[in-house]
């Protein structure tokens, strides 16, 4: 068996640990003779799974009792749709665009009443966190949205905007569990789990519960409503039940390794090795504004097309793989998150130095 370097966006490398525990209760899962993936949802045996896992989350991310955890189908780009459905009461929805994932979330917001943009990084290609200290918040905004990680474009919000009262929602797909966060400061926060927890198919919503409302937009379905999750301890249908129970193995593992500021330190360790690397290169550099770097995706070039693609190739065949650029934008890109050890990012940047060596002038 070979493992190779996975720098994948997402979906994305998981804990080596983690994979193996699945693959040895994969058969038999703690003695009833059946996977987790053939157990019935309404069983005691996974109320138990469902039940550890919200509550290792809550551990771990220091949520406060008012806000409820729903494990919601669907990825993002439901929650894309959920926000505006189950928030607007005024239907207005003030977005800060910070790559195309807020935008994504802007343009359905516009289905179901205004959305605003606030402010936008559009005009340099979403290299960089626009100042958000006095925005133009409207007066009716039912919340201010923002993209906390931007997975694409390796920018992350250092400080949070200036919403002037009114409740933050933020996508935090691509920073989840990667460092401690506040959750009081948000009235939602809700991430794919896809791309720093689990498998796809899965977002996890953390829901301040006076936002749950029963007086949602008139036609939302049943099941993009938060209360029907918060009401049924997302349990109403079946839920993807192997996900939750791989969520709540990344979970155990996160607490094992000493919790968000073990992995904060962490991640901050593993980012340094390739930043340092990149502001010190003749041949290749990061091309995030510094001061809005993020510590999960790292997106970098070479000035050369040709040498780009060369790299990649030779990446791939050296075993770092999937650190293509995302299609919009080009170039490669590096995530780092959790589940990747710091001696990949060591060899990758060894890999690169050699790289550079051979194709500087
Ligand atoms: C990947 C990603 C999404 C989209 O998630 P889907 O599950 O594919 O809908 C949304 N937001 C961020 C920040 C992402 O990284």
């Amino acid at each position: 068996m070979t493992r190779v370097y996975n720098f994948s966006a997402g979906p994305a490398v998981m804990p080596e640990e983690v994979l193996r525990e699945a693959a040895a209760e994969m058969m038999d899962y703690q003695g009833t003779g059946m996977s987790v993936m053939e157990m019935s949802h309404r069983s005691a045996m996974y109320q138990k799974i469902i039940d550890e896992a919200e509550q290792d989350l809550r551990d771990l991310m220091n949520i406060p009792d008012n806000y409820k955890v729903l494990f919601i189908q669907g990825g993002g780009h439901v929650q894309f749709a959920m926000v505006p459905m189950n928030l607007f009461v005024n239907k207005v929805g003030d977005y800060i665009l910070t790559g195309q994932w807020a935008t994504k979330a802007w343009k359905e917001a516009q289905l179901y009443g205004t959305a605003n943009a606030i402010a936008s990084s559009k005009d340099k290609g979403f290299s960089y966190i626009p100042d958000c200290s006095d925005l133009p918040v409207d007066e009716n905004a039912d919340y201010v949205y923002i993209c906390l990680n931007n997975t694409i474009y390796g920018t992350v919000y250092h400080e949070l905007p200036d919403t002037k009262g009114k409740d933050l929602v933020a996508d935090i797909s691509s920073c989840f569990l990667s460092e401690p966060i506040d959750v009081s400061k948000f009235g939602i926060l809700w991430g794919g789990v896809q791309k720093n927890v689990g498998p796809a198919g899965l977002a996890i919503a953390i829901v301040r519960e006076d936002l749950i409302r029963k007086d949602v937009l008139p036609g939302t379905p049943t099941m993009l409503r938060y209360s029907t999750y918060a009401e049924s301890g997302s349990l109403y249908n079946t839920p993807p039940t192997y996900n939750i129970y791989i969520c709540g193995k990344v979970f155990k593992w996160l607490k094992k390794q000493g919790g968000l500021e073990a992995m904060k330190k962490r991640n901050e360790e593993k980012a340094a090795i390739l930043y340092d690397f990149l502001d010190s290169s003749s041949l290749f550099h990061g091309t995030a504004a510094k001061k809005d770097r993020s510590l999960m995706n790292v997106p970098f070039v070479t000035d050369d097309e040709e040498l780009n693609a060369l790299f990649l190739r030779e990446a791939q065949a050296a075993g770092f793989v999937n650190l293509k650029g995302h299609r919009t934008v080009g170039g490669m890109r590096a995530s780092l998150y959790n589940a990747m050890p710091k001696e990949g990012v060591e060899k990758l940047v060894a890999f690169m130095k050699e790289f550079e060596a051979k194709h500087s002038q």
